[in-house]
């Protein structure tokens, strides 16, 4: 099983029929206990019995987790259901049954584990403390918090409620561990706005050397200032001293098998995950270098069948066990969201002939 091995560990010839196996079986699997799913894969892929290749693999367009119910477990073994941060519309359903929940949780920490240690780090939260009290509220941004927080001790929250900066925790924070290390987590855009301008607005900086800083989420906030990620990264070690600064990125529909931005700004797949890029209209696989539309393996979802997933980002593959850091595995670049009607687009193909 992926799940036992070290996030960067694999090479291709190693992992890639490792990996077409378990993801054989997930299809198979979520064929015969998602009854939508089935009706999916029988108007799409008609012809389907297994796949040679991870090409050749089903996949659903992530905008079908708002449109149906798909879930491979009874109502009685829910455990917990995930909802995606969607500001306008309808949110993605994920549900999990404790099985899933706890491999999820279990494959974040493996990963985190690698960049950060295994220690439990002092850490600070760029985030107000309600984030994860406000239930009505609690979706990617409030469960994205607490699945991290218990990689820490400590815990400090850098915002107040009205997201102005508290400086007298944050000033007791670095007091108390600024010369150790120390783990830093928060939205990339939370951080940005919030944080790093308004630390630069009032002419203050704060020392944490040692510190890491993680964080997730679009840029499309941030693109739209203008601010691309070696201006993030520089901004955040003149007003905070951090140098080790990872982005990274994972969608609800796949909590768990997360992908690392490495020291050359690549994103890495995991061993337990893997992406294949997608020209839009043909929908062949796209080669290194070339621009298409991300599609995310995991070996991960077993309640519902997100283990091969269309997204609607944009993106560009770099290569695949090759990166100068020394991890193994694809590693890539996200460009940006598609446009609003093309990710429509490429949904409904994906739909037509299924029971909605
Ligand atoms: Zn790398």
């Amino acid at each position: 099983m992926l799940v036992e091995r070290e996030p960067y560990c694999l090479e291709a010839a190693e992992k890639q029929p490792l990996l077409l196996a378990e993801l054989n079986g997930l299809t198979k699997h979520h064929q015969q206990h998602c009854q939508p799913y089935q009706q999916l894969l029988a108007a799409q892929w008609p012809a389907f019995v297994a796949a040679k290749q991870t090409e050749q693999l089903p996949y659903l367009a992530v905008r079908l987790f708002k449109q149906l119910k798909l879930q491979s477990v009874p109502d009685a073994d829910v455990f917990k259901v995930l909802y995606s941060s969607g500001t306008t519309g309808t949110q993605s359903r994920i549900v999990l049954d404790s099985a899933t929940a706890a491999m999820q949780s279990k494959i974040l920490v493996k990963i985190m584990q690698h960049w950060l240690g295994k220690a439990r780090l002092p850490m600070l939260i760029i985030d107000h403390p309600g984030v994860i009290k406000d239930r009505s509220n609690f979706s990617a941004r409030g469960a994205g918090i607490q699945g991290l927080s218990f990689m820490g001790r400590n815990h400090c929250y850098a915002l107040n409620d009205d997201m102005s900066i508290n400086f007298e925790a944050v000033e007791q924070f670095c007091q108390q561990f600024g010369d150790g290390p120390v783990f830093v987590f928060g939205f990339t855009f939370m951080v940005w706005q919030f944080f790093i301008q308004e630390l630069q607005r009032q002419n203050k900086t704060i020392l944490l050397p040692q510190a890491l800083l993680l964080h997730s989420g679009g840029w499309k906030k941030l693109q739209d200032q203008a601010v691309d990620n070696t201006t993030f990264k520089q901004q955040v070690l003149a007003q905070t001293g951090i140098s080790k600064v990872h982005n990274f990125y994972g969608m609800v529909e796949q909590v768990g098998a997360i992908f690392v931005e490495c020291e050359q700004g690549h994103l890495h797949c995991p061993s337990y995950a893997d992406v294949l890029v997608r020209k839009p209209g043909n929908w062949q696989t796209a080669a290194v270098g070339e621009e298409g539309v991300l599609q995310l393996l995991s070996t991960l979802p077993r309640s519902y069948p997100g283990h091969s997933l269309l997204s609607e980002d944009r993106a560009v593959l770099l290569g695949e066990d090759n990166c100068p850091c020394g991890r193994m595995g694809k590693y890539f670049h996200i460009l940006g969201r598609l446009p609003q009607a093309e990710a429509r687009g490429c949904s409904d193909t994906f739909s037509s002939g299924a029971a909605v």
